[in-house]
């Protein structure tokens, strides 16, 4: 199958920590793949913009080390790579200071520009402020703001009206990059593009619905970061509730930014209010050899979870009576982000009680591999009468597709949006608000009662109480720990 890359106008790409950890390990190989895919034009520049001294070959040299580690396969060709790294620059810049913008204005030359806040959000106001002050901005300017976007209602209402009064929200384009996932995409696709689904895609037949995103990593060098967050802030609050609202909408009328927007807010704000006997945290104890969440922040008092599950209800005509269960935490037993619809047992067995109760079940798979899954029932194969089994449909993609489809990386696509003027897969202000205004009263709640998490075993499936939620309610967590 040959890929079809849509052509995008020159432009100039911006960013700003252009030598942090997310600019090398996912901007800059995102930027190289589609330079050798061809999918940026001659004329384009990229320049890297942070605050310490370096020489373009001192950063250019940078840019080659980090493509060297972070796209391995491509970097083999040093042609590409030499010829990528010619329309690398680089300013250094101080966002809070006044040096290097005159620099920095001199290198762009296109009317395209996107700047790339790849910093701390503390920066976004200062560096919106300066952007506009030494007139770099244009009517096709756009800006990219990378999570945490706020640390609850109050803080993102505050940057949202910061970016306001010098960007335009046609001009902020809000990262979530689980949205610019392969998979996530091909939700909408499956949903919207068949007629198989939407028939059953309500109360009426589906049982109830997972999201989970596992990881086996713990905190890591993010302790500090993670210890005032924790994960209902740093997953829930955006990862899980952007793949609850792609699930629960209803079809928007056109696959336009707007349109597609409205129907994520409108699930949002008709998500219940969580009671605190539907929701479990958890923090993880030491284990082979690997320290606790306590040891990894410093902190033996900690209060943090790093680990939540809850179960929320869309109250709208189309999800009244069907749970959501979502869970997310870390260092859980395996590395795993899907999502699961399951449909009700069929209302009556023709084949008797020995033939066994079945449903179907549709598996969204995210992380490791990306694909889609369909549980359907069939008769068990040989003699011996009518027994059935669930057999998955698998679709995927690697498989269907051909390998010469390599699925994209979700920073390769979202980047490519931005340029183009698509704001389709980016959150929306009143989103996030929208997102906090449900996420904040609950967090508020653990801190009122000073609720402790929940001990859990490392590379475990996370607390029991999450296994108890769902099994008083004759359910099980699927995926996880098979
Ligand atoms: P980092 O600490 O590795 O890099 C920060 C970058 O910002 C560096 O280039 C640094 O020079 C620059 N910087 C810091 N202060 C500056 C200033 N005053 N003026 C100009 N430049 C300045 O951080 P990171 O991991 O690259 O993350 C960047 C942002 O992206 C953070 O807000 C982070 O929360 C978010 N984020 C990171 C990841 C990730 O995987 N690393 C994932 C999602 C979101």
């Amino acid at each position: 199958m040959v890929s079809r890359i849509i052509p995008v106008n020159e432009f100039d790409l911006v960013v700003f920590g252009g030598t942090g950890d997310l600019a090398k390990r996912k901007i800059l190989p995102a930027l190289f793949k589609r330079f050798c895919d061809g999918q940026i034009p001659e004329g384009s520049r990229i320049v890297g913009a942070a605050r310490s001294a370096h020489t373009l070959d001192a950063y250019r040299d940078l840019v080659a080390e980090a493509l060297s580690e972070f796209a391995k396969e491509l970097a083999r060709d040093q042609d590409a790579l030499r010829a990528f790294c010619e329309i690398v620059h680089y300013v250094a810049i101080d966002a809070r200071g006044e040096g290097g913008w005159a620099d920095l204005a001199g290198l762009l030359k296109n009317e395209v520009r996107a700047f790339y806040f790849s910093v701390g959000p503390g920066l976004f106001s200062d560096l919106a402020e300066r952007l506009h002050l030494h007139g770099l901005t244009n009517e096709q300017t756009r800006v990219v703001v990378e999570k945490p976007f706020g640390h609850d209602l109050e803080t993102a209402q505050a940057l949202n009206h910061e970016l306001a009064q010098h960007f335009d929200e046609s001009q902020i384009y809000r990262i979530d990059h689980y949205l610019g996932k392969e998979t996530v995409q091909n939700l909408m696709a499956v949903r919207f593009g068949n007629i198989l689904f939407e028939p059953l895609w309500n109360a009426q037949y589906v049982d109830h619905i997972q999201i989970t995103v596992a990881e086996t990593v713990g905190v890591g060098g993010r302790g500090e970061y993670y210890e005032k967050s924790g994960a209902m802030r740093d997953m829930v609050q955006n990862h899980l509730m952007q793949l609850l609202c792609l699930i629960a909408m209803e079809p928007p009328s056109k696959f336009d930014p707007d349109a597609v927007r409205d129907e994520k807010l409108k699930v949002i704000r008709a998500l219940d209010s969580v009671q605190p006997h539907h929701i479990v945290r958890g923090q993880y104890t030491a284990a082979d050899g690997e320290a606790s969440y306590r040891e990894d922040v410093d902190n033996p008092r900690s209060k943090t979870e790093s680990f939540v599950a809850l179960k929320c209800q869309v109250n709208n005509w189309r999800w009244a009576g069907t749970p959501f269960y979502l869970r997310t935490g870390k260092r859980l037993s395996d590395r795993d982000t899907e999502i699961r619809v399951v449909f009700k047992d069929t209302p009556h067995s023709i084949f008797g009680p020995e033939a066994g109760q079945h449903h179907n079940e549709l598996a969204i798979q995210l992380q490791p591999d990306e694909g889609i899954t369909l549980k359907v029932t069939i008769k068990e194969p040989g003699p011996g009468g009518m027994r059935l089994i669930d057999v998955p449909l698998d679709m995927s993609f690697a498989e269907a597709l051909g390998p010469t489809v390599e699925t994209p990386d979700a920073y390769e696509r979202l980047i490519m949006d931005v340029i183009r003027g698509n704001q389709t897969l980016f959150m929306r202000n009143d989103e996030v608000e929208a997102a906090w205004a449900w996420t904040d009263p609950i967090i508020r709640g653990w801190e009122a009662r000073g609720d402790v998490p929940k001990p859990y075993d490392a590379f475990s499936t996370g607390p029991d109480d999450a296994a108890m939620m769902m099994s008083r309610d004759q359910r099980h967590w699927r995926g996880l720990g098979k």
